[in-house]
């Protein structure tokens, strides 16, 4: 019985495992969408229905195996309809497909019965380990209920209770551990991927994302593609933090991160290159709009209140030097010279302006 138990939990483990390399950069939380909570409950669906070939002869003639526990993962990762949905496919096929019994019909009503306060649990409660040991014990008492109706010989019924109680606690328990490994594996994963990607500050893209966004554009070039290359540099922040210090100097930053991105579209990229530098490229931009784009950027920013830590409020403007290809370039390599060079020129000629070349 021990090595049976052994392969279930090993099956479990090595599944979770899988499911994890899977949807490793995925959020899976009872707010994901709806597709992934359906794959989530159908695929633990099918973990319980591998597991439910696999079964442990507890006593003679006495069999259970691990299938709930799929219940309870389906449940407090991706919530109510997930639950659901791993219930019923688990009912169905304990019921179609191993003989309308009267201990199959109970072994359904079991299933479907944890499925159901599985699913109305994560309504009252969002604590993954609270959840965790509530579904826990609803997979205790449902099938000793059925024990207690099904076996009528009063020693088989407290061993077989008792060696069911211990088994479902020990892999209740080695599981649960299990999942909250995995679970800070994928959240350190995903927090090294952003990190990788994101400036801390605006979280806008960071100079190494920009470097890959840019090769990846220069790489798809077709011959109607429009590239426009916007590089921003705030004028005279020196000032700003000379006058009201680096942290307000910081938040302006962030706040201007905000303000680029709501005043251009999601396609664009947009980048902090450095210290009080950012860029936008846009790739579906008409040639006759790149001009109004760019100085409704540069006036809306000029007529932004910028708010301090203090409640005061400032104004500042940006410089923008804009490059595009293949009209004031012809080699998309020599843009991102040709904008900071646009750039320059704006700074040289009086700052807070465009200027194309
Ligand atoms: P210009 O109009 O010629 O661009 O003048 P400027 O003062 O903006 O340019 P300069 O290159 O002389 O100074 C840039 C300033 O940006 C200096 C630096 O302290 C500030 N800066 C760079 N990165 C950060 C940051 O992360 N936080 C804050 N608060 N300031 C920063
Ligand atoms: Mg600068
Ligand atoms: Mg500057």
């Amino acid at each position: 019985m021990i090595s049976e138990l052994f392969i279930n939990a090993a099956v479990i483990i090595a599944s979770i495992s899988i499911g994890n390399q899977i949807l490793i950069s995925k959020e899976i939380t009872p707010s994901s969408p709806l597709k992934l909570r359906i794959f989530f409950g159908f695929t633990s669906a099918i973990l319980g229905i591998i597991l439910m070939s696999y079964n442990i002869e507890i006593m003679p003639k006495v069999i259970m195996d691990l299938r709930n526990i799929t219940i309870i993962l389906s449940a407090t990762y991706c919530g109510f309809l997930s639950a659901l949905i791993t219930g019923l496919i688990l009912a169905l096929f304990r019921l179609f497909f191993q003989g309308l019994t009267f201990p199959s019909i109970m072994a359904t009503l079991n299933i479907l019965m944890i499925a159901i306060c599985c699913a109305v649990t994560t309504k009252f409660t969002k604590n993954k380990m609270l959840q965790w040991v509530i579904m826990s014990m609803y997979t205790l008492i449902f099938p000793t209920i059925t024990f207690i109706i099904i076996i009528n010989n009063r020693k088989l019924l407290i061993e077989t209770i008792v060696t069911y109680w211990i088994s479902t606690v020990v892999t209740s328990v080695l599981v649960c551990f299990y999942i909250q490994y995995i679970d800070l594996l994928r959240f350190s994963y995903q927090r090294y991927q952003q990190d990788s990607a994101k400036d801390y500050r605006t979280g806008l893209n960071n100079v190494r994302q920009f470097d890959i966004e840019f090769n990846r554009i220069a790489n798809g070039l077709t011959d109607k593609s429009i590239i426009t290359m916007l590089f921003i540099d705030i004028d005279h922040f020196k000032k700003v933090n000379d006058i009201h210090g680096h942290k307000n100097g910081d938040k302006v930053l962030e706040d201007l991160g905000k303000l680029l991105l709501n005043s251009t579209n999601s396609i664009d990229i947009v980048s902090r290159n450095g210290g009080e530098e950012f860029s936008v490229i846009m790739t579906d931009c008409p040639q006759d709009k790149i001009l109004d784009v760019a100085e409704r950027i540069r006036r809306e920013v000029q007529e932004h209140k910028f708010y301090l830590s203090d409640d005061q409020s400032i104004n500042i403007t940006i410089s923008i030097g804009v490059a595009i290809y293949p009209f004031t370039v012809n080699n998309i390599q020599e843009i991102v010279e040709k904008a900071d060079s646009a750039l320059y020129e704006a700074k040289r000629t009086g700052r807070n302006k465009v200027v194309v070349l």
